[in-house]
């Protein structure tokens, strides 16, 4: 029987800016909307809470998350911030900043990837993970599993974002089990205890049976999981047609294990336009290295090498050359993406033309462990590139260089530059 893990942060997008901004921990907050804001924290902290004029203009827009201490206060999800306002006057109105959720995202996907055979996010802060392997089939070994997870999210991500985690034989009970206790939580619900479990619960936090549905339960007389129980499968296919087998089973615990893991990419390419067309080898070179590492390293996060390698150069008067190569052995390091695509290039750029773009990609996409025997030779060098990565993950990119990139413009890329393209 399968061991599925359910991983939901608690209040994800207020953690998010209570961890990156240690003034608003303890605060009530509401993240709304999009946009700059200017906070006047101290006055905040003071209890005076002057809006700023930035602060205003959010006051027509909805609460996406509310923070703990909001939530604490009566605030919801989806209340406009007029109304959370009106219950919680000093509640300071923070507009979202997705690439900052994205990136806290990308770190905890990482983290289940580390541990789980197979994992689905399910949504920004939510994410399930098939561990009957990795914690060796036992519910013991999965607790101790999801506390390592913990931690590392903790050290990755910050222990300000906190997460609940359930566990379960199956998807939909796993994901009941998260929602069961919050925040921090982690509910362990062994398949002997699956039926009592869900009799414990509230029709409203089945993942499945939304607001709708519950209304046309609680007609047909079903207003508890006892009571759902009690109607027959018959009367559940004639009131919902099919989705009724999915009803029928959720209050008896059963649900699919199966994953449905996010689609793999077909290829990994990063291209830069450069701010001034290159005229130097050397400089063109060193630019192609600082792309084809951070090609290298987002495969390497997904556990993959390359066959191929692709590119193409533009020059500043718009003409250009694309190029491909099937590469002997799998590569899994951007010096050796650089060079191959290097190989091709020298022969036939023309540097006084002035370079104006370099995009550099790799296609043929293998699963890194998939090619052990390949990797004899590269073991070593797979674990010290690991090791980096770990370092990247941890501190961000740009925190490590090779000397041979240091001139390049990409580690500009942490202060938000406009020209990369990633695909
Ligand atoms: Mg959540």
């Amino acid at each position: 029987m399968a061991i599925i893990l359910h991983l939901d942060f608690n209040s994800y997008f207020a953690s998010v800016e209570q961890q990156a901004n240690p003034f608003l921990r303890g605060l009530p907050i509401a993240v709304a909307g999009k946009g700059r804001h200017s906070i006047d924290v101290a006055a905040a902290h003071q209890g005076s809470a002057r809006i700023t004029i930035d602060q205003l203009s959010f006051q027509r827009s909805v609460v996406t998350t509310a923070s703990r201490e909001a939530k604490r206060r009566g605030v919801k999800t989806a209340m406009g911030t007029w109304q959370a306002r009106k219950i919680c006057p000093e509640m300071l109105v923070i507009p979202g900043d997705p690439q900052k959720y994205g990136d806290i995202t990308k770190r905890f996907m990482a983290i289940l990837r580390r541990y789980a055979d197979v994992v689905q996010q399910f949504s920004t802060d939510e994410a399930f993970a098939d561990i009957t392997c990795a914690c060796g089939g036992d519910y013991l070994g999965a607790t101790i599993l999801a506390q390592s997870i913990r931690a590392e999210i903790a050290l990755e991500c910050g222990e300000y974002c906190t997460v609940s985690i359930g566990i379960a034989s199956n998807k939909f009970l796993a994901k009941l089990a998260s929602e069961s206790k919050k925040p921090n939580g982690l509910t362990v619900v062994p398949p002997h205890e699956a039926e009592d479990f869900v009799l414990t619960r509230p029709l409203a936090d089945f993942c499945g049976i939304g607001h709708r549905i519950e209304k046309h339960l609680e007609r047909l007389g079903a207003t508890s999981v006892a009571t759902l129980r009690q109607l027959p499968l018959s009367l559940l296919l004639r009131e919902f047609k099919s989705y009724g087998y999915f009803i029928y089973n959720s209050a008896r615990g059963l649900g699919s294990d199966e994953l449905e893991p996010n689609e793999d990419p077909k290829s990994i390419g990063n291209s830069y336009t450069f701010p001034h067309n290159l005229k130097n080898e050397q400089e063109i070179y060193r630019n192609l290295l600082a792309l084809a590492d951070r090609v290298a390293w987002r495969m390497r996060k997904q556990n993959f090498v390359a066959t191929h390698i692709a590119g193409y150069v533009r020059y500043g008067d718009f003409g250009g050359y694309g190029f491909h190569r099937r590469c002997q052995d799998p590569l899994i390091d951007g010096l050796d993406i650089a060079n191959t695509a290097w190989e091709i290039m020298k022969t036939r750029i023309d540097a006084q033309k002035g370079v104006r773009l370099i995009g550099v990609s790799a296609s043929g996409l293998l699963p890194l462990g998939g090619s052990d025997s390949l990797f004899d030779s590269q073991r070593r060098k797979t674990r010290a590139l690991k090791a980096l990565d770990q370092v990247t993950d941890k501190y961000g990119s740009g925190v490590w260089q090779r000397a041979s990139t240091l001139q390049t413009n990409f580690k500009e890329r942490v202060s938000g530059w406009h020209y990369d393209h990633e695909s």
